[in-house]
């Protein structure tokens, strides 16, 4: 009814959220903002948010605000006034992702089915309620979510679980909202796991390292070295870091053989041979990039998560071979989807034989934590 069926996968299931919010009892348009972010070049998520205006406008919702930072300025948009807005974003994100991390790597070996889900949703509520109290210093946040960073780590090392070695370990890369919503992706890590295999799903920070590089990138090519963006984007990258490095340190034995790149130009390295980064741009290079350095880490296969149509989908598609051919015929499988159910679990259970058949001949071994047999 609000779209014409033909727009991607992640467009109509954000678009029917923010519907849904309009809908509620109670709804105030001028008192909301709804977060869209957007993009520029030739992919269609530019659109979202003119769309997303325009509908609301329709519907008569038209004091809505949406707030739409752009990844051209590295989301510095929001940042000349609400700086504590974007250094509770990035806190968020990586926040997220370690929690994301943690129940990956517990789930698949947990006893007492459940125990995992609760834990990774209990942490999000604590993350969440540190990062909504208004008035708090940076530092104290900062501290603050650290110690629940610390509460959670312990509460998932009390699940009784057997960390036995041998699982698959599967790598899902892909379009970045159909990789993260369960809802759009069919819960496809929970079915991998119900076929005996562990995931490790690249994470959102990543997205954020390749948005400053690119923005790096750019102004390197059209300015030189000497200016002065260039030195507050090095500035920024730098307090980046420290602040993903405090969330971190209480986690970093937990992590042991799960580790992260240190720098996204690894990944982009990685990808160069295959889709160069300083001209395709977008998340095909992430997606690319990120199944190799998964391959040097002992992955077993790799699933690249795409919403149907997608463009970064599509040439992925396209190079896969070529990157199996030359990583020892890693398997790398492609599941686009679109919200209409298909036959995902015959699918992965054909992957993962062939996973498991790579495992008994791959020439990277998998570094597991201390916690394992
Ligand atoms: S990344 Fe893919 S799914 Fe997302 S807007 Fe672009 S083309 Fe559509």
């Amino acid at each position: 009814m609000h779209s014409g069926g033909e727009e991607c996968l992640p467009h109509k299931v954000t678009l029917g959220d923010f519907l849904k919010l309009c809908r509620r009892p109670g709804f105030e348009p001028g008192k909301t903002a709804f977060l869209m972010f957007t993009a520029h070049g030739p992919c269609r998520f530019g659109q979202y948010a003119p769309y997303l205006r325009q509908q609301l406008h329709e519907m008569g919702y038209g004091d809505v605000m949406v707030v739409s930072p752009t990844s051209r300025n590295g989301y510095d948009g929001i940042g000349e006034n609400a700086l504590e807005l974007t250094r509770s974003m990035w806190l968020a994100v990586v926040a997220g992702d370690i929690a994301l991390r943690f129940l990956l790597k517990t789930r698949p070996y947990e006893t007492n089915r459940g125990d995992a889900d609760a834990a990774f949703e209990q942490a999000v509520a604590d993350f969440g309620e540190v990062l909504a109290r208004p008035g708090l210093k940076p530092r104290h946040r900062l501290r603050q979510l650290v110690q629940r960073v610390e509460q959670m780590r312990d509460r998932f090392r009390s699940i009784p679980a057997r960390y036995t070695r041998g699982r698959p370990l599967i790598g899902l890369v892909g379009e970045i909202f159909c990789r993260l919503n369960t809802f759009s992706n069919d819960d496809v890590a929970r079915k991998i796991e119900n076929h005996g295999g562990e995931c490790w799903i690249s994470d959102i920070a990543e997205w954020v390292w390749y948005v400053n590089w690119s923005q790096e990138d750019t102004t390197i090519r059209e300015r030189g070295r000497l200016n002065t963006d260039l030195l507050k984007l090095k500035l920024k990258t730098h307090v980046q870091h420290r602040y993903e490095q405090a969330l971190l340190a209480p986690v970093l034995d937990d992590l042991q053989g799960y580790e992260e790149p240190h720098d996204i130009r690894e990944v982009l390295t990685a990808c160069e041979p295959y889709l160069p980064p300083e001209g395709s741009l977008g998340e095909m290079v992430l997606s690319v990039g990120k199944a190799i350095y998964l391959h040097r880490k002992g992955a077993d296969g790799i699933i690249d998560i795409s919403p149907f149509t997608c463009m970064n989908g599509i040439i992925c598609e396209a190079v896969y071979p070529a990157v199996s051919a030359a990583h020892d015929d890693l398997p790398i499988r492609i599941c686009y989807f679109d919200g209409i159910n298909t036959n995902l679990d015959r699918d992965l259970e054909i992957f993962l034989e062939l996973a498991r058949a790579y495992q008994r001949r791959k020439p990277h071994a998998r570094k597991y934590p201390y916690y394992f047999d």
